[in-house]
């Protein structure tokens, strides 16, 4: 599932070619995926975007947002006049960058569910093959406290602060890795990165969160930045469906320390192969020798 640094990637580039738009129409296939009234949406101008954790709010001059969650395959793809325009075909017109093949069907096509037709000849599409994603009209002053958004925990680059984090690790027997994707004590941070943060700390995922050392609990902390931080340099990480509204995906997977790297030796100490197993269901990657668990 995309997690903070792929939805913070999809923010960035909306920012760029969707802000200061006008919404002129919006065309919804699919009811389940779009709550709200489109005449709450038509007409007004695409003022600011927001991400809280994994969730982004498309705020709106008339008052109201587009609250949208990707869930595991949901794609923002833009296509229109604003995209970087890489060069000019030979016969002279602007070039658009291709989609990823990621793009099952194109848009629109068979996986797009909702259009929203922007001044200036921009659309904006909103496709998502396993359909568990949404798109909410809700008033922006409602945003933050809306259910969803509302139960996240601090997140990194926020308002995570050590104190705190120290404080939520020592409380729970729970498993480090568990703790670190509970959406509502941290958010953000999903299997990806928990793995890699883990990693990175050589922390063994199943350690029990309170019985890490202080200089442990700091390491890890310093960790989740860095990882999440190399996420965003990379675009995010482009597993399942992700891509960013330019229809490119993200480079991550191919730089993360131990996440999808069963078999292979590990980075740092060159003497084991990073091992998976499953752990509360998430594949769960770690070095034997770096990230050993002393129970
Ligand atoms: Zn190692």
């Amino acid at each position: 599932m995309p997690e903070l640094p792929e939805v913070e990637s999809i923010k960035l580039q909306l920012s760029k070619y969707v802000v200061g738009h006008k919404i002129e129409a919006v065309d919804v296939r699919n009811q389940k995926i779009f709550q709200g009234k489109t005449s709450d949406v038509v007409g007004a101008k695409i003022k600011e975007i927001r991400r809280f954790a994994k969730v982004l709010s498309i705020d709106l001059s008339n008052g109201n947002s587009l609250v949208i969650h990707i869930k595991l395959t949901g794609q923002l793809i833009y296509r229109g006049p604003n995209l970087s325009v890489k060069g000019r075909s030979s016969s002279g017109r602007k070039t658009v960058p291709p989609l990823s093949k990621k793009v099952m069907g194109g848009v629109p096509g068979p996986h797009t569910h909702v259009i929203f037709d922007l001044d200036g000849g921009g659309f904006l599409y909103y496709n998502d093959i396993r359909r568990f994603g949404w798109v909410k009209v809700i008033k922006t002053k409602d945003v933050e406290k809306t259910g969803f958004i509302g139960k996240l925990g601090p997140e990194p680059f926020k308002d995570l602060t050590l104190q705190y984090f120290e404080k939520v690790l020592s409380k729970t027997a729970r498993t480090i890795k568990v703790v670190l994707m509970d959406q509502a004590k941290i958010g953000g941070v999903g299997n990806i990165y928990a793995n890699d943060a883990l990693w990175l700390s050589k922390i063994n995922p199943k350690t029990p969160a309170s019985q890490l050392s202080d200089n442990e609990v700091k390491d890890l902390y310093d960790s989740i930045h860095k990882v999440l931080k190399a996420g965003m340099k990379y675009g995010g990480a482009s597993e399942l469906a992700f891509v960013t509204p330019d229809g490119a995906e993200g480079e991550y997977q191919k730089h993360t320390l131990a996440y999808g790297r069963d078999g292979e030796p590990c980075e740092r100490c060159h003497k084991a192969k990073i091992q998976k197993y499953f752990l509360s269901g998430r594949g769960t990657y770690f070095c034997p020798i770096c990230q050993i668990y002393l129970s």
